[in-house]
């Protein structure tokens, strides 16, 4: 099967006994046992629910990987991940990255006794010399939020191998339809799924998904006993929401490359960064790992005056923090996603108080133009 027919296709034919098409919500926090010693698969919600699993199986198939747990967010996806690490670890992880991603780690893993050095994991070399005795994980996200610089995963997973070191990716922005980290050789791949995966603004979830059987036991074990387990109403949205994944992408991205090359001409904007571009330094790489080039993308824009009127004028692109829903949204990562981290390195990284991302929806793509046009009019 096509990866658009296994979206498509996710959950069907699960209730034999009623022939659903849509899968069932079961609504339902535990299951009654048939006998003693006996187990219908499902106990208690938290360990094990029906709705959740077809989700879980789904997401484990479309990633390539062995097991995919469910969590009630992305950033509850990802503090299960660092639960496989202990206090005395330390992580290399991507500079630019998710400002939730930072916070958790500087204000919560680094307490608990984690320790972590942010990297341009762009750079091999540095990311090779930044490795310590105790390292034990690359944590990377490509393209980076809100930069969209492009990390080669083959290289970097080869390096972790080599060095005896788990690779962990976030592969929310691009989405197992056009990224498969685990196939790169990737460990343990982890995704917001209130962005594409659910893809409707209305939801908000996190998966972790593992390439192996011992790291996905041992994830199924954290997710059940921190128990940060979405409802199984919340997991029927994302299921609903991966059916039309294929489409909703294959359009948002042929709008956003439309866009990116509209805005790079456009007199009043400095810089445009979407790694669909030819002229964008991780282009190659992104052709050469990816399917597709996404649709998120960031822009300058020449005076940081022009940010609030824009953020003003907008009409049809909602000034809203989030990406990958059907509604484009824009966000000014420097006060929003990103404040979290340091003005120091913020600026050091480009994220400066000209700069806008833009997720790209499903509106008609004149539309969308016109109206960043009138809002960026002198
Ligand atoms: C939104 C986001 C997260 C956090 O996910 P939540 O569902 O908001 O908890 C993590 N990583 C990336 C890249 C994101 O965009």
């Amino acid at each position: 099967m096509h990866l658009a027919t296994e979206l498509v296709q996710l959950g069907v034919g699960y209730d034999s006994k009623t022939g659903a098409i849509s899968t069932p919500i079961y609504q339902s926090a535990t299951f009654r046992h048939p006998a003693l010693g006996q187990s219908t698969g499902f106990e208690y919600s938290r360990t094990g629910n029906p709705t959740r699993q077809v989700l879980e199986e789904g997401l484990a198939g479309l990633e390539g990987g062995c097991r995919a747990l469910a969590l009630a967010s992305g950033m509850a996806a990802i503090t299960a991940v660092l639960c496989l690490f202990r206090p005395g670890d330390h992580l290399l992880v991507s500079e630019d990255l998710y400002g939730g991603t930072y916070r958790l780690l500087n204000q919560v893993a680094v307490p608990w006794g984690l320790e972590f050095s942010l990297v341009d994991t762009t750079d091999l070399a540095a990311l090779a010399a930044s490795i310590r005795n105790n390292t034990k994980g690359i944590f990377l996200e490509t393209p980076t939020n809100p930069l969209m610089k492009i990390t080669d995963i083959a290289a970097v997973v080869a390096l972790a191998r080599q060095r005896g070191l788990l690779t962990i990716m976030d592969n929310t922005f691009m989405t197992p339809y056009l990224q498969r980290p685990l196939e790169l050789g990737a460990d343990l791949v982890v995704h917001s799924a209130t962005k594409y995966l659910g893809g409707h603004n209305d939801v908000v979830m996190g998966i972790a998904i593992a390439a192996r059987e011992d790291l996905g036991e041992k994830l199924a074990f954290i997710q059940n006993t921190i128990g940060a387990i979405p409802g199984p109403q919340d997991c029927w949205l994302v299921i609903r929401g991966l059916k039309t994944l294929a489409v909703r992408l294959e359009r948002a991205q042929a709008s956003t490359l439309e866009l990116a090359r509209w805005l790079a001409e456009h007199p009043l904007v400095t810089r445009v960064y979407y790694p669909g571009l030819p002229d964008h330094p991780g282009h190659e790489i992104c052709k050469k790992q990816a399917s597709g080039f996404g649709a998120m993308l960031s822009f300058e824009v020449k005076h940081a005056e022009l940010v609030e009127q824009i953020l003003h004028r907008l009409k049809i692109i909602s000034f809203a923090e989030s990406l990958g829903g059907v509604e484009s949204l824009i966000t000014f990562p420097e006060r929003q996603t990103h404040a979290e981290i340091p003005a120091e390195m913020r600026l050091k990284l480009g994220i400066n108080d000209r700069l806008l991302r833009l997720s790209v929806g499903l509106e008609d793509f004149n539309d969308l133009k016109a109206d960043l046009e009138q809002a960026l009019a002198c």
